[in-house]
């Protein structure tokens, strides 16, 4: 390893027994799913619908569905990278106490790391759930109604709105989720945060709530973020390749 950075991040690896993987979308652009904030990201193509919006506006609803089932078939055939592989690798080898991530793709689980231990905070975009009673709709179920003409599906049990059973900005957070997140950061020796801006509340709190209670934080990410001066090591750097070298997976 020619970096003492990257040696210093194996080296607290290495020390580490209980670590805490944190990650956004920038873990999954090699897996070929674009990030919201990269230059030719999500966010230059379509700004996002927030929760109001979707909750007010018919347009907005079908706007987002559109987006939804464009996006699924990249999401569909998009498969676990270097960057997932690492991480199952440390799971494994029983370094790792959790992940929690804010991404919607099903990757950590589909790259062998159990569910229970995949902590979801922004929700998942595999399935839709009403937003009054909660009930939980299928996919295709939506797709039957909405493809042929952008019919809006509606609850079969109460009329209410169906949405991606995501967290939108402006939506209020899991807090089942939210609260397993905090805990894991409670009680770690390393958070790694990987592929975050680190700039979307509350997530961007957990890395320095493991800080304040005295775990080192690196922050991978190629760009600088606003945490950077909280953090004991940042490294910006690819992902895949970074992890790799540094767990020797
Ligand atoms: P973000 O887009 O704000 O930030 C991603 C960061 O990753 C950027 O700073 C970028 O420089 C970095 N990055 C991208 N590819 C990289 C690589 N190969 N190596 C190193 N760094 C790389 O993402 P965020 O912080 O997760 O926040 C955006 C929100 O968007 C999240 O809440 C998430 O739910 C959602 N989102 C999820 C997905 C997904 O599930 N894959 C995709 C897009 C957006
Ligand atoms: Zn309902």
């Amino acid at each position: 390893m020619s970096d003492e950075t990257l040696q210093s991040f194996a080296d607290m690896v290495a020390a580490s027994r209980k670590i805490v993987v944190f990650t956004g979308a920038g873990i999954s652009t090699e897996s070929g799913i674009p990030d919201f904030r990269s230059p030719g990201g999500l966010w230059e193509k379509n700004r996002p619908i927030d929760f109001s919006e979707f909750i007010s506006s018919p347009e907005a609803r079908r706007e987002s569905w559109r987006r939804k089932f464009a996006m699924d078939s990249v999401m569909a055939t998009a498969k676990p990278n270097a960057g997932h592989r690492a991480i199952s690798d440390l799971y494994r080898r029983g370094k790792l106490k959790a992940v929690i991530t804010q991404n919607i793709d099903g990757l950590h689980q589909a790259s062998g790391i159990p569910e229970d231990d995949v902590i979801e905070i922004h929700g998942n975009t595999t399935y839709a759930k009403c937003l009054d009673c909660h009930a939980r709709m299928e996919l295709a179920a939506v797709r039957e109604i909405f493809i042929p003409d952008g019919t809006l599906p509606e609850c079969a049990h109460c009329g209410g709105l169906i949405k991606t059973a995501t967290i939108s900005f402006g939506q209020a957070m899991p807090e089942a989720e939210m609260r397993r997140a905090t805990e894991a950061a409670f009680d770690c020796d390393l958070f790694i945060s990987i592929g975050s801006s680190l700039v979307v509340y509350p997530a961007a709190e957990l890395p320095l709530i493991a800080r304040q209670r005295g775990a080192d934080l690196v922050i991978l990410n190629r760009e600088p973020t606003p945490l950077d001066h909280h953090a004991t090591l940042v490294l910006n750097r690819e992902i895949g390749e970074t992890l790799s070298v540094v767990t020797g997976a």
